[in-house]
């Protein structure tokens, strides 16, 4: 396949009051057109710089070496500053981490999407319209035309996240670069935007760089991974290749330090499996057993319910937290 992105001998280095600190050494990656590569590593270990490094955006300390640094055959490094408008507004569309940090607040989702288009193509803002309509159709939002008119905050995390990837996909970029789209969102939203890039490539031939801490969605959405320890790519290869047989002890320890699952889904309902769960943290418990005897209440809520116009979005919710407790809200996206 024609190369889309090519890194190859990469280095950056942050210049800090205390002399330079080298973030990526020598990392090399290639991606074809419709192809897919996972970037997976601990936290610090360069990803996100890799990612910036590609579209230019690292910050003034920084410093990059490397023997090409090219997006379809062009250095990223030689672009004008038009060029490099072009590069990122029509060609590499990046989605980050926290869906609510990248919309704007103030606009309604559709204006915030047809607004990118009209920013970048010849067309009336009917045709903009229906081609936002159609993008949110693209990532599986089941009403775009009332959608269209929400605010960001009216939307929940992953209809959001939902929302960027609309506007990143609207210029149809070559690359797509994704840096921890789910991390700040349930699993629900997580096989959601799987399935969305997976449409995506086959439908597009969009090529994906998809940053990542989760093993299992970099496995389910990638043809390869790379995996980065601090700041060099230690093992890559074929996603299920390198998942299945990690040849670098780096790779069987991050597969080793996945979060044991101890719950698994059931008939729909969560159920405990075997192995070692919740009770096997004794101090937690204990601690919680101490602290149920003598419970001050610090924060008590009886009865609340909340609505969007007609929507009811909560209903009659109770719940206290005791003070110095820790309490846990989880629930599916919305
Ligand atoms: P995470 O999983 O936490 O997002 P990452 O793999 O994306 O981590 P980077 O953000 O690329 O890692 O950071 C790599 C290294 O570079 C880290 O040691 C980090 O502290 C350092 N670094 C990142 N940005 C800067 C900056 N602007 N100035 C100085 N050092 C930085
Ligand atoms: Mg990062």
């Amino acid at each position: 396949s024609s190369s889309v992105l090519n890194v190859d001998q990469l280095s950056i280095a942050y210049d800090g009051r205390n002399g330079s600190h080298s973030a990526v050494s020598g990392v090399s990656l290639h991606i074809g057109q419709g192809e897919a590569l996972g970037l997976v590593g601990e936290s610090g270990s360069g990803k996100s710089s890799v990612a910036l490094a590609i579209l230019r955006y690292l910050p003034k300390n920084a410093r990059i070496a490397a023997s090409a640094l090219e997006f379809q055959g062009r250095e990223i490094r030689d672009l004008s500053a038009e060029q490099l408008r072009q590069l990122r507004g029509n060609h590499i569309a990046t989605v980050y981490q926290h869906p609510g940090a990248a919309l704007n607040p103030s606009m309604t989702i559709g204006r915030q999407i047809t607004e990118t288009i009209m920013r970048h193509r010849p067309v009336r803002h009917d045709e903009a319209r229906a081609r936002a309509a159609e993008l949110l159709e693209h990532v599986r939002v089941s009403r775009p035309d009332r959608v269209l008119d929400l605010y960001p905050h009216e939307l929940s995390g992953g209809m959001q996240q939902r929302a960027n990837i609309a506007i990143a996909i609207a210029l149809d970029p070559s690359l797509l670069v994704l840096d921890e789209p789910t991390t700040a969102l349930d699993a629900s939203v997580q096989s959601e935007i799987i399935a969305i890039l997976h449409d995506l490539r086959k439908d597009h031939k969009t090529s994906v760089l998809l940053i990542s801490h989760d093993i299992n969605m970099i496995r389910r959405s990638c043809d390869r991974v790379a995996v980065m320890q601090s700041g060099t790519v230690v093992e890559s290869g074929v996603a299920a290749d390198v998942f299945d047989n990690p040849r670098h002890a780096y790779t069987k320890a991050l597969i080793a330090s996945i979060p044991a699952l101890n719950y698994t889904k059931r008939d729909g309902r969560l159920a405990e499996t075997d192995g070692p769960g919740l009770a096997a943290h004794p101090t937690a418990n204990d601690e919680a057993a101490g602290a149920r005897k003598e419970r001050q209440i610090a924060i008590a809520c009886k009865g609340i319910s909340h609505a969007f116009g007609s929507q009811p979005v909560l209903s009659d919710i109770d719940l206290d937290i005791g003070q110095g407790e820790t309490f846990g809200l989880i629930g599916e996206s919305g």
